[in-house]
This record gives C-alpha cells, structure tokens and sequence, in this order.
C-alpha cells in the first residue's frame, strides 16, 4: 500500500494534487553566520517576503502547483519565513526537506557529537531528521517530506559520508525519499550508488540532483537503469552548460525510453547570496518560470509528447513521494 498523503509547509496534502511540480527550486539559500559578518542589517525581511510572495504567485499562475525546497543546514533553512511566504500564496504547496548540505565535513555542530566524538556512539543526525519528518521543523509544525544530502567533486569525504548514512537510516525509519545533490561530471551518482544499496535505500526512492550538468547519455543511462530518478534540475545555469545541451540530453535521454526517470526544475532562488548580484544579468533565464517558458517549448520541438512532460513534470514526482518498494 503506497501512501497517497505528502506533507507540505502548511500540512499534508493528497498526492494526487501535487499536479505540475517543480522538483527542485529554493526560496532563498543564505549563509547566515556570513551575512551576520559581512551584510550586518542589510536584509530587510518585509521586503523579502513581500518580493517572494509575489514570485511565487506568478509561478502559480504560469500553472505550477507544487514547488520543492530542497534547503537544509548549511543553505539557510528557515521554515517559519517559508510558512509565512506560503500562507500567502494559496494554491502552491511548498514542501519542504531535512538534512545536511556539505560537500567536506559535517557542520562544526556535529563534529564533536556522536560518532565524532565516539566511535560507536549512535547518530544524532539520524534522530534529528526523523524529528523534523515526524514532529515538524524549527518549532512549527510544518513536517519534512524528504531528506537533502549532498556529494560534489570532492567525492565520499568522511563527512558526506556520515550525513549519506544518516539520510539513509532515517529513510529505513520514515519511508521519505532522499535527494542527493550530485556532481555527474565527477561521476559521484555510482557512490551513491553504491552507499545507499548497503544502506537499503530503493534507487526509486532517490533523485540524483543535477543530473543534467552533463551531456553523457551513458553514464546517465547506468544511473537511470540502477532505478535512480534523474535530476534534470539546473535550467538557466547556462554558464554551467547551455540551454541548448540541458535540452539535448533530455531529449537523448527520453529517446532511450527514460522520460519517466526524470524530473525538471532550475535550481533557482529569490536571493541566494552565493553569487555576486552584479553577476546575475549573465544567467536572464535562472528564474521560475523558465522550464514552462522555454524547456518544456523546446522539449516538444525535439519531439517529447505531452506523456513524457507529463511525466517529468507530474508522475513522475507523486511517484517518487509515494511511499512504494
Ligand atoms: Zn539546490
């Protein structure tokens, strides 16, 4: 029996409502500790709120029903803002993740705590995520539908081992899927292959964050063939590969039989403070409404019909929610 229930920032919600979904979006990403050093007083909530408030909304109305954030320690979760951003745009579900985001060591909180501390000391990363599935985020109760974790070029370090693990065991515990940011140029998709079968996690039940940074339809097509469900997440991110080859590699991709192991998205934000503002007019399609404008025109000209969109924008992630063996 699947569940047929997905919980959002503002509760739970039928599945078969999550309609068009955008798998992977933020609302802001910050660092705290350095903006508290560097940007003393320079955010204005009201003004941020209100700024997203009314992106959200023209997302909605473009037609996208549900938005996925995948922002965790270490991006600047702050899930009472994105309640209150939410509450007034009624008619998105925003759902939102637990988990750690590092592609090094785990944040300093964790170092001395545990199996830092002690080997054989059980993981209070594990304990922490399940709280935030079962009981809700930062004090609300606003309820975690998936678990984040993250490996980038620097491969399997101690750290994104540990926190892999951790998503790991609390998936065995809650049955919410994981979603890993990926580096596919580095080929980290077969480490997580490989940690997550010793730790029993259903490929099914991961999407491989980023997938779409690469035009290597094999590797891509090993993944896809292990079960995996391939991120195709980072439209508009031009400078780290062109519209024209995300585009292809769908294409490629759906071509091989794949459409329903792919999600779209575009890995965007209303601020996130990574990226220097005045560098932002050379990315004028890292937005919301990017994929609908423009991926998905596109997709139909290279020939994907209106199931494979479906798919990618629809089944395939209800299904990825949907609790399923
Ligand atoms: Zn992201």
């Amino acid at each position: 029996m699947g569940v047929t229930q997905v919980e959002t920032v503002l509760g739970a919600v039928p599945t078969a409502e999550l309609g068009a979904t955008l798998m992977h979006e933020h609302v802001f990403v910050l660092t705290a500790d350095s903006q508290a050093n560097w940007e003393a007083g320079a955010w204005d909530e009201e003004e941020r709120v209100a700024d997203a408030v009314r992106r959200l909304r023209e997302v909605r109305d473009a037609g996208i029903t549900t938005l996925v954030d995948p922002t965790v320690d270490g991006l600047g979760r702050d899930v009472p803002r994105i309640r209150r951003i939410a509450e007034r745009v009624p008619g998105l579900n925003i759902i939102v993740a637990t988990g750690i985001y590092t592609y090094a060591d785990v944040p300093g909180y964790f170092r001395f705590r545990g199996p830092g501390l002690l080997p054989g000391l059980p993981e209070p990363m594990v304990e922490l995520f399940v709280r935030d599935i079962r009981e809700g985020i930062q004090g609300t109760d606003s309820k975690a539908a998936f678990i984040k974790c993250a490996i980038d070029s620097h491969g399997l370090t101690p750290g994104v081992e540990r926190v892999m693990r951790a998503a790991a065991g609390a998936h065995r515990e809650t049955g919410v899927p994981i979603m890993v940011h990926t580096h596919p140029r580095s080929r980290t998709g077969l480490a997580v292959r490989r940690v997550l079968a010793e730790e029993g996690v259903p490929p099914g039940r991961v999407i491989l964050a980023h997938s779409g940074d690469t035009t290597d339809a094999d590797h891509l097509t090993e993944l896809a063939e292990s079960g995996f469900i391939l991120g195709m997440d980072r439209f508009g991110i031009d400078v780290e590969l062109p519209f024209e080859d995300r585009v292809a590699i769908v294409a490629e991709m759906a071509r091989r039989g794949y459409a329903d192991r792919m999600v779209l998205s575009q890995d965007t934000a209303c601020l996130i403070d990574w990226v220097q503002p005045d560098f932002l007019p050379a990315l004028p399609n890292w937005n919301y409404l990017h994929v609908l404008r423009d991926v998905v025109p596109a997709l139909r000209e290279r020939g994907l019909d209106e199931k494979d969109i479906d798919a990618m924008l629809v089944r395939t992630p209800r299904a990825w929610f949907e609790r399923t063996t």
